[in-house]
Formats: C-alpha cells, sequence, structure tokens
C-alpha cells in the first residue's frame, strides 16, 4: 500500500495546550497503555476532540505495548509481548530532535495520529520513538515497554517524554503552547526543560524565572500512596541528564538523596490536582500544600456506551454524542427497551464467556470484578467468607463471577492473588459459577463493563484514586457495588444509583475494618441478589437512574470543561509565548 503524507487537519498556530502522558490508550489494537492511567489519557483527549479544545497530546510509543496476559492450566500468569505496528496507525513524521542521556545523543522522532471529534475537530497525538537507526541499542529499547525495565531504564523513558517532548513539540512547529499538563508524575523532567528554555541571560548570569514556569504547568496526580512516587537518586538525574539544566532550581524536592517528580511537578505547576474530591484532601494531607484542588474523573461516553444502548440513546436522547450531560434525562427511556439493551449486552459477554464451557446463563445474577490484580484491590474479597457466600445464595438466588485483571510483571502478590482467583473459579464448593477471562483490555472492558448485572469494587481505603471502570458500567446502565473510595464518595446514592460496602467512616486498612465491610459486603449482596430476582421493576429503575444520576456527570466532557475553566483559564493565561521571547539558554551541550 503506499503512504503519503496528507496535510495535518488542524491548525499548529491554533494549538495552546499540550497534554503529556506516559501512556495514552486510544484503541484497543495500539497496545500503548496499560490500564486506568492511559484510558483515562485517551478518553481525554477524545472528549477535547469533541469540545474543539486545541490541545496536542504527546506519549511514547510503548511499541511492544504492556503485555499480553495467558493464564496456564495452574493459573499463572505468563506474560507475553504485545507489539502494535505504528505506521498500521499513525504517521511517522520527518522530523528528529536530540536529547542528551549520560553525554550520549539519543534522537527522538516521532508518529502522530489524529483523533477526531463529533463534529470534526482534530487533535494531533505524538507517539515519541527512539528505535531507529544511529541510537544505541540501548536507547532504541527505550520506548518500547511500558513500564519494563529497571529504574535507570524508566528514568531514561521520562527524559525522553518530559525532554525528548517538549523539544519534538518546538520542531513541529507548535509555537503558541502556553500550558502543560503533566499527567502524572512522569513527564516532570519538562520542568527543568521549561526553568532554561525561559532563562535570561544577565550580568549576574543566568536568571531563571520560576514563576513563569508555574503559570506554563498543569499537574495532576493520581497516587494515593506515598511510595507510588516516582523518585529517582538526584545524582543519577544529573548524570543523566548533564551540566545544562539549573539542578539547584529543583532542589526542594529533594529527599534524602532521592528527586522526587512528584514534589518537583508540585513546585512548579501553578495549578495540581487529585482525580477525586477525596483524592484531593489526601493529596493535600500528604504534601502539606492546601492549594491542591480536585477534578473528579470521567469516562469518554460514546467509546464505552454499548451499541444496544447507543441506539436507544440515540433514539430517546438525541444529541448525547456531543453533550452527554443530556443523558440526565435517561429516567424517560421505557423499562422494557432499557432491560432489552441489557440483555442483548449480557448474552454477547456470556457467549464470550462461554466459549470456554464455562456455562453461565442469561438467567443467573451477574457480578463483574475487573481491574489490576494486585493486594489492595482486593480480588479474592467476595469468596472471604464462603459460609456466608453460601448462605446468600441458598436464601436468595444463584450468582456467577466474572473476573478479568493483569497483574504487573513484578507484582509476585498480585499474581500469587489471581492463581487464588483462577483456583476458586474451579473449586465446586463455592456453589458459585466463577470465570476467569484473560488478557483484560480495552475491548473485554467494553463487554464487561456492559454486559454483567452488578459492577463490584471492594479496595482498601484510602488505595482507589478514583476508578473509572464502575463509571463505564453507569454508561450501561449497570449499577456499583463498592467500597466508599475514589469516586464511588460522590457517585453513590444508596439504593438509587447503587449500593455502598461499609461506611467511609471506617478506619482504613485494618482488620477490623475489613471485618465489617464483609459483614456488611454478605448482608448487602442479599438483599442486592434478592431484590434482582423478585422487583425487576424497581431494579430497572436503578439502573436508569446510574444513566441519568452518574453517566450524565462522570464523563470526560464534564471533567474537560472543569480543566479548561479551573486549570487551563485560571491559573494565568498568555498572549505571547514565553518560550519563544525568552533568551535561549544553550539549547545542547
Ligand atoms: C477502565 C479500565 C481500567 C481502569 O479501571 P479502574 O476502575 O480504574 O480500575 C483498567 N483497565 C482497563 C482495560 C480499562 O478499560
Amino acid at each position: 500500500m503506499c503512504k503519503y503524507m496528507p496535510k495535518d487537519s488542524f491548525n499548529k498556530e491554533e494549538v495552546t495546550i499540550a497534554y503529556f502522558s506516559m501512556e495514552i490508550g486510544l484503541a484497543n489494537s495500539m497496545t500503548t497503555y496499560s490500564g486506568g492511567l492511559g484510558i483515562l489519557a485517551g478518553d481525554t483527549i477524545k472528549s477535547c476532540s469533541d469540545l474543539n479544545i486545541p490541545l496536542v497530546g504527546v506519549s511514547l510509543l510503548n511499541q511492544e505495548g504492556y503485555f499480553k496476559q495467558v493464564i496456564d492450566a495452574e493459573g499463572n500468569q505468563i506474560e507475553e509481548p504485545d507489539p502494535w505496528e505504528p505506521k498500521d496507525h499513525a504517521e511517522l513524521q520527518p522530523e528528529i530532535v536530540s536529547i542528551w542521556i549520560q553525554d550520549k545523543e539519543v534522537k527522538v522522532r516521532a508518529y502522530k495520529r489524529e483523533v477526531k471529534g463529533v463534529a470534526g475537530y482534530s487533535i494531533p497525538v505524538y507517539f515519541l520513538d527512539t528505535d531507529f537507526e544511529g541510537n544505541e541499542e540501548q536507547h532504541r529499547s527505550l520506548t518500547r515497554h511500558l513500564y519494563g525495565g529497571d529504574q535507570l531504564y524508566r528514568l531514561a523513558q521520562e527524559i525522553v517524554l518530559g525532554i525528548g517532548g517538549f523539544r519534538m513539540l518546538q520542531a513541529l512547529g507548535f509555537k503558541n503552547i502556553n500550558k502543560y499538563h503533566l499527567n502524572e508524575g512522569h513527564a516532570s523532567f519538562i520542568i527543568l526543560e521549561l526553568l532554561s528554555k525561559t532563562a535570561t541571560d544577565s550580568d549576574l548570569g543566568w536568571q531563571f524565572d520560576p514563576e513563569l514556569v508555574k503559570k506554563m504547568c498543569v499537574f495532576t496526580t493520581h497516587t494515593p500512596v506515598a511510595a507510588g512516587h516516582d523518585h529517582f537518586p538526584f545524582e543519577t538525574v544529573k548524570s543523566f541528564l548533564g551540566a545544562y539544566f539549573p539542578y539547584n532550581m529543583v532542589e526542594g524536592a529533594v529527599r534524602d538523596g532521592q528527586l522526587n517528580l512528584t514534589r518537583m511537578a508540585l513546585l512548579y505547576s501553578g495549578y495540581v490536582n487529585g482525580v477525586a474530591k477525596k483524592h484531593g484532601q489526601i493529596t493535600r494531607d500528604m504534601f502539606g500544600d492546601s492549594e491542591i484542588d480536585h477534578i473528579t474523573n470521567g469516562v469518554h461516553s460514546v467509546t464505552w456506551t454499548c451499541k444496544s444502548f447507543k441506539m436507544i440513546f440515540d433514539k430517546y436522547i438525541p444529541g448525547w454524542r456531543e453533550d452527554p450531560f443530556t443523558l440526565r434525562s435517561a429516567w424517560g427511556i421505557p423499562s422494557e427497551e432499557v432491560w432489552e439493551a441489557h440483555m442483548e449486552a449480557k448474552r454477547k459477554l456470556i457467549a464470550i464467556i462461554n466459549e470456554k464451557n464455562e456455562g453461565f446463563s442469561e438467567d443467573v445474577f451477574t457480578i463483574g470484578f475487573a481491574r489490576r490484580f494486585t493486594q489492595y484491590k482486593r480480588p479474592n474479597f467476595i469468596f472471604r467468607d464462603e459460609k456466608a457466600l453460601k448462605e446468600v445464595i441458598s436464601r436468595n438466588g444463584k450468582i456467577q463471577v466474572v473476573f478479568a485483571g493483569k497483574a504487573h510483571p513484578k507484582d509476585f502478590q498480585g499474581k500469587d492473588i489471581l492463581k487464588e482467583v483462577f483456583d476458586i473459579a474451579k473449586d465446586p464448593k463455592y456453589k458459585v459459577n466463577v470465570a476467569f477471562l484473560e488478557n483484560y483490555d480495552m475491548e473485554l472492558a467494553g463487554y464487561l463493563t456492559s454486559g454483567v448485572d452488578i459492577w463490584l469494587n471492594n479496595p482498601q481505603r484510602p488505595m482507589e484514586a478514583s476508578g473509572t471502570s464502575g463509571m463505564k458500567a453507569a454508561h450501561n446502565g449497570v449499577p456499583s457495588l463498592s467500597i466508599l473510595d475514589g469516586w464511588w464518595i460522590e457517585g453513590h446514592i444508596e439504593g438509587v444509583t447503587g449500593w455502598a460496602i461499609g461506611e467511609e467512616k471506617y478506619r482504613c486498612n485494618d482488620e477490623l475494618a475489613e471485618k465489617r465491610e464483609l459483614q456488611d459486603f454478605y448482608k448487602k449482596l442479599a438483599m442486592i441478589v434478592k431484590y434482582y430476582y423478585k422487583d425487576r421493576k424497581s431494579w430497572i429503575k436503578i439502573m436508569k437512574d446510574a444513566i441519568s444520576i452518574n453517566a450524565s456527570f462522570f464523563n470526560t466532557h464534564r471533567m474537560v470543561h472543569q480543566y479548561v475553566l479551573n486549570a487551563y483559564f485560571k491559573s494565568g493565561n498568555f498572549t505571547e509565548n514565553p518560550v519563544e521571547n525568552g533568551v535561549e539558554a544553550a539549547n545542547t551541550q
């Protein structure tokens, strides 16, 4: 096939916001993402394109993906490469920029993919690539593995993202960018680059302008635990980046000899937010910074609404694709049609499950649980009390449970939990039909969040910054049963949009809290199963309320509105590009 380079269908001059993310998940066939963070980034960009927001996305190519999950007969997770073909999804750009890592030149190029919005507005996303001739092998590998390698590999990747990304935007001709949005701390090295690019020469030597850099940076943190924030030995950072950068300007982000990228971003971002109301509070407490705001996550409505619900929304709520706030009127859709749309999605999911002879039935109450397999998410929670679970079933009716999720290759505890759930799935003593679906990805997430009857989430509080899969479920009329953490504190109205497990005021993370949460869980589950089988009419009302109340709000259109008003505009704007007008510090070593 002959490929030519079509003209950009966006105007580079117009673009004023650059969005940096280590992963951006735009399509299932592009395995550039691992999970929540990347899908949120992709959904954000999709909503920006629908809303004509002049933004450009920057990420790494992650050409071999995260990994493809295969589960062997014993329930062990096997990680296989999961590559994608950039040239089938994006266009290689002619521009090449250079960065220096440990005094060696690393050339960076980019593949561009345009994301088209409902009204035809186009947003470019550049995937940075170092895997080409002229680079040393150790540098060629930097844009292959998402979250692979060791700490030094990660450091080098983040230099490619932050500094390579900035230079690529300059080379591509984006001359009017005045906001750099750092989605998580991975791109924080852009701050060092901005400090030097906005420096001015004077008799006293280089003068830096922290206030100007602060005006330019917006930072979104996603991690509610201190240990989860990237940090690197400061000396190693200096030796990787070389003498060029003003390291004295970021000493405030160094603790015990470690440069903490979150702290660096906090120092130099004029606007900082957590990703749910509660997470904003946790971040303020963690960093002792009262200025930190929150903007609760969302999902891209059109992406996460299944076919059958799209059809009834198109019929009863025309315009919902442009304006998902209108989903608030979903309460008016005839109940039979909501139920039929749900059953269509459920049959599709069950067909996928039954390809493996799992014996699932469309008439049985189905619980869905899919997310990263890691200790704090407690995937085996529902099986903690075998007796209580059996009692729920014998008194109220059958249930079946479908699981999916990957464990990070180095999370051995997560892998053990996966194996445990896998073993339980085969153990008849629980009297529950349990299936585990391999290789959780966007496509499977779509089938799961639309095809189950209830979406279960039982993390240890306060570890879930936001969570987004329950929002996807809400778009398909699937209510949640969840711990009061992350977004659910805001989305939960008991018995209206779903149900809570435990109370928000329980203490976090101790045995007593878990015991109370378990007690409450089995009690609620019994009530819910009974309700599902005995009062279908009221059940469907809850399905509709999940859409009206939650899908209409927990979408990335609302989220992007808030970023535009609270983050991009409020933190000060420019008419002139500060990078262009500052005296350029030496660009290279
Ligand atoms: C939505 C999604 C996630 C994130 O879901 P959480 O509820 O935040 O855990 C992770 N992986 C995939 C494949 C998804 O589609």
